[in-house]
């Protein structure tokens, strides 16, 4: 572990003697020195990411794809996800926050600390055990991975808010690029969030780092179109792409139904067996692929055996739908164990947001109409 530091502490400093250092002199932006420096760490860490997506995630989406996704227009929905993966992962939404938010933050953080509240260091619970490197590192990734999972169930149950996240679940062509197709207002909150936890448990940088750089690639993964699932013991210590695909499929993970019994809700967590498991919604979900329509039936028939005749009386039965869903964990499955949301069935179904389906709403097809269409969800003009 130390020999990697060490490695990357070395490329740091090259690449920034070499690069950000003379730019940062010729731009005179000289009292920049110590934030370019830290820049040129998360940068690297994007490049790395980069790196592994395309070795190692893009290979096994090639060996067990859940869904071919090789026509022009899945090819061009999926180039938008690689943009919004470089902008993010390679600093550029990070440099805009950091000219704009940041000091506002730290006016924010400088007033509090003058004002006698200083950083409550979650590490120094227990001296001797907590500060050890290892197990802080454990605990911080808790902390971060409790409110990840708390910030993303508001993201779906504040309609306000959905209306902004929303615009993640409308991929239909769903990869390993997918997890920062976000808006940039959803973006603004969540990594809002993070910082603020981030100074009130007092991680130290490099720690930060190392969480963050793990969570992305977790998160990328996750996402991937790739048919994996890890184990029945595996699949409640980590999340898995088939843990999270299900919480992006149509009428199942991201919208619940209000009555229980008209399209059967999700029993709680460990009553759902695993291999050969009743869908909960078969008959909701057939009636979603019986309106696709126009989409075109190839779009719905990922599961060979599902396409059998469909019933739609059960949905008409259930009425209204609340925004609700299973399977809000980032990194852990933990909490939705623990907060009754998991649902651990072993099954590829189609991705989206119901109303793409139903009502062919428009979520934008490039960068600019998704931000816009966002912008105009949120004030309920479109
Ligand atoms: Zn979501
Ligand atoms: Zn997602």
């Amino acid at each position: 572990m130390d020999w990697l530091t060490g490695i990357f502490a070395n490329a740091q400093g090259w690449l920034f003697q070499a690069l950000v250092q003379p730019a940062l002199f010729a731009l005179d932006l000289a009292s920049l020195f110590e934030d370019g420096y830290g820049a040129t760490a998360w940068f690297m860490v994007g490049v790395l990411q980069i790196v592994v997506l395309v070795a190692v995630i893009g290979p096994l989406q090639r060996w067990r794809p859940v869904e071919a996704m090789d026509s022009p227009a899945d090819r061009a929905s999926i180039r938008i996800d690689v943009l919004y993966t470089l902008i993010h992962r390679l600093g550029l939404f990070r440099l805009a926050l950091f000219f704009t938010l940041d000091p506002w933050f730290d006016v924010a953080f400088g007033a509090l600390r003058t004002a006698g509240y200083g950083t409550f260091h979650l590490d120094q619970l227990w001296p001797g055990v907590t500060d050890k490197a290892a197990v802080s590192l454990l605990i911080y990734l808790l902390v971060f991975d409790f409110v990840a999972y708390w910030t993303h169930r508001g993201q779906h149950q504040l309609t306000w808010w959905w209306q902004l996240h929303s615009l993640h679940h409308a991929q239909r062509q769903m990869t390993m690029w997918s997890d920062n197709r976000n808006h940039l207002l959803d973006s603004i909150l969540i990594d809002t969030v993070v910082v603020v936890v981030a100074q009130l448990i007092g991680v130290a940088p490099d720690q930060f780092i190392l969480i963050v750089a793990l969570t992305q690639l977790s998160e990328s993964f996750q996402h991937a179109n790739v048919r994996l699932w890890f184990g029945r013991v595996g699949e409640r210590l980590w999340v898995s792409p088939r843990f999270h695909r299900l919480h992006h499929s149509i009428g199942l993970g991201h919208e619940a139904p209000t009555l229980p019994t008209a399209c059967g809700s999700l029993p709680p967590e460990g009553a759902l067996p695993l291999q050969g498991a009743t869908p909960p919604e078969p008959a909701h979900l057939k009636a979603v692929q019986a309106r696709a329509g126009g989409l075109g039936a190839a779009a719905f028939s990922l599961r060979p055996g599902e396409a059998g005749s469909a019933a739609p009386a059960s949905e008409d039965k259930a009425g209204v739908y609340r925004l609700g869903g299973v399977n809000f964990g980032v990194l852990l499955p933990w909490w939705d164990m623990l907060f009754g949301t998991a649902n651990f069935e072993l099954r590829y179904d189609p991705t989206g947001v119901r109303d793409q389906v139903e009502k062919q709403r428009d979520y934008g097809s490039g960068f600019w109409s998704q931000q816009w269409l966002g912008m105009k969800r949120l004030v309920g003009r479109a």
